[in-house]
């Protein structure tokens, strides 16, 4: 369990993230939804302790973050943040196998070199995995950065909008490999998602964040109402049952 308890950060008098107070269940995906500013990649970067909080608490698994060793921490916990995903003269494969570094630092073990392996494998890069990153497209870039975070095999995986620069094929399949990667490899997965009918169809649960606080926490069909989410997102929205469940319009 990820364990928010009133954390707060202002960014400046006019800006302020908090209190937050919120309980992300171990185990399936938890999306994180809501309009652009609402403080989505904030909590993520405060919860994955890139971003140091004013004041509140977070606590993953039964690790108090703000005292944790760095190393201990990269144990359990892995994050992708939204920007600044560098982009050199690096192969998928040595991008991937910086997965590993909080265990073997920088020297690969031939288990190491087996777990970079399957993660390259897991997301389909194994034809692309000696090619430079700079060769790439934006969307198997991106893949590639989601398999070095899974490659870290932290309980607790963090992304903020990994279906940037996807498209419609490629975020479906990326959604059923983190689906896929909750439930074989037992990970606690937090997603910030754009697109709020993907996270309603692949997500177990809906965090809905709207001016710097928690708007709504709930199971896909709870969230998924046309009410709440007029309300979140600032739009007349309308929900509609679709083929594999809910599914919001909008124009
Ligand atoms: P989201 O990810 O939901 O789009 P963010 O967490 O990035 O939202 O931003 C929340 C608010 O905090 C926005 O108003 C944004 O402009 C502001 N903000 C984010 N980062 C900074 C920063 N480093 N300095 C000042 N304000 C920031
Ligand atoms: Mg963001």
């Amino acid at each position: 369990m990820i364990t928010l308890d009133n954390v707060r950060k202002e960014y400046s008098s006019e800006v302020a993230i908090g209190p937050v107070n919120l309980e992300i269940p171990t185990g399936g995906i938890t999306a994180l939804v809501g309009p652009n500013g609402a403080g989505k990649s904030t909590m993520l970067t405060m919860i994955g302790r890139l971003l140091e909080v004013d004041s509140g608490t977070v606590t993953v698994g039964n690790m108090d973050i703000a005292s944790a060793k760095s190393k201990d921490l990269a144990k359990i916990i892995s994050i992708l943040r939204q920007e600044n995903h560098f982009v050199t003269r690096l192969t998928v494969r040595q991008l991937v196998g910086f997965g590993r570094f909080p265990y073997s630092g920088g020297r690969l073990t031939t288990q190491d070199e087996e777990i970079i392996s399957k993660y390259i494998d897991f997301l389909g890069l194994r034809p692309l995995e000696g090619r430079f990153l700079d060769q790439l497209s934006g969307g198997q870039r991106q893949r590639a950065y989601v398999a070095m975070v899974l490659c870290q095999e932290t309980e607790y995986v963090l992304l903020d909008e990994p279906l940037n620069n996807l498209d419609i094929a490629h975020s479906v399949e990326m959604m059923q490999h983190l689906h896929d990667a909750s439930r074989e490899f037992g990970r606690t997965i937090v997603i910030v998602l754009h697109d709020i009918n993907f996270a309603a169809r692949y997500a177990d649960y809906i965090c809905a964040a709207k001016d710097g606080q928690i708007a709504a926490f709930g199971r896909a069909e709870e969230i998924m109402r046309d009410d709440l989410l007029t309300e979140i997102f600032n739009t007349p929205v309308q929900v509609i049952e679709g083929p594999h469940g809910p599914i919001a319009t909008y124009h």
